[in-house]
């Protein structure tokens, strides 16, 4: 929403920054909960800044939480944003994942919904991934934790803050001391979330694909380090019908 001319003019400068535009599926989807202060929707806005980056030529991707309402249509959002130019979706499970909320009858006609879509986006050219699709976002990413807030990258706020994860609350130190950030305990514990070294995890056939789920996720949804039941069910299935696809 921030984007505009001073914003292109300064993300020209960097081939390699990654722009991340959110919307959450088509207009009616994403109106439902992305909304402004006012409570209007954003899609429309959304979509012409997603048109003057493409005009301006600078790389960026459309994360977009799917829940098994918005599955339904997200088809359609996938053809309407590959009809602007997007070349790049990443498509992500609702955080709380819950089957009593699903549309689906059984977990396995939801993992046939989601891998459907990737099939369908795949075949419009689109690149995908995700963390509904964990094989294809691992093999872009190369990632050895779940994520780069796990120790490899930082997030500052305006203030000079700086945590490790802008959904985490966990405060590290700010940019006047960033030294001392490092030598925390915490940013330890974030830095060694990765693969075969998650405890919990240890016996799960596809920790080293998916490292105990997102943090945040696990945190904020399980009031745990990593994530559990249907959530890690959903995923299993997933990797599977993906890899033999591959
Ligand atoms: S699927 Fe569940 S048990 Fe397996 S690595 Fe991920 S969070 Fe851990």
């Amino acid at each position: 929403m921030l984007i505009d001319a001073e914003w292109i003019t300064f993300l020209k400068k960097f081939t390699d920054a990654q722009v991340l535009v959110s919307l959450d599926g088509v207009k009616e989807i994403n109106d439902r909960v992305r909304v402004d202060v006012a409570q209007n929707g954003t899609y429309d806005r959304v979509i012409e800044k997603i048109k003057l980056l493409i005009e301006n030529g600078i790389s960026f991707g459309v994360p977009a939480v799917v829940d098994s309402y918005g599955l339904k249509q997200v088809r359609r959002f996938i053809k309407e944003l590959k009809d602007i130019g997007v070349k790049r979706i990443g498509i992500n499970p609702p955080y709380k994942f819950d089957e009593e909320d699903s549309e689906f009858s059984t977990m396995d006609a939801l993992v046939d919904g989601y891998f459907e879509t990737w099939l369908e986006a795949k075949r419009l050219g689109i690149q995908i991934s995700g963390k509904a699709y964990l094989p294809e976002w691992h093999a872009m990413h190369g990632h050895i934790a779940n994520c780069e807030g796990m120790g490899r990258a930082i997030v500052v706020d305006p203030d000079g803050h700086i945590s490790l994860c802008d959904k985490i609350a966990d405060k590290l130190g700010t940019v006047y001391n960033l030294k001392d950030v490092f030598k925390t305990d915490t940013y330890a514990q974030f830095a060694m979330r990765v693969k075969g070294n998650i405890k919990a995890c240890e016996d799960c056939e596809i920790n080293y694909l998916c490292n105990g789920g997102c943090l945040a996720e696990a945190r904020n949804s399980y009031h745990s380090d990593n994530l559990s039941g249907k959530h890690c069910e959903f995923i299993k299935k997933m990797a599977a019908r993906m890899f033999k696809e591959f």
